[in-house]
């Protein structure tokens, strides 16, 4: 009985660890992505609008 708890205990700490694992991963990547999409999104802004007035379109 105690043995199990024991066992219970640990494997339920070995889980909490995996998910506390996965979300520092998750947190990570999405953490990683949105920097990337913060850095590019001035240069993507910047050929927008490169392109609109490379097509004529006054924008300013
Ligand atoms: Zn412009």
């Amino acid at each position: 009985m105690t043995t199990e708890t024991v066992h219970g205990r640990i494997g339920a700490a070995r889980d909490d660890l995996t998910t506390a694992q996965l979300l520092a991963v998750f947190a990570f990547a999405a953490a990683l992505s949105f920097a990337l999409l913060f850095l590019q999104e001035p240069l993507i802004h910047d050929s927008m609008h490169n392109f609109r007035h490379a097509a004529g379109v006054v924008c300013h």
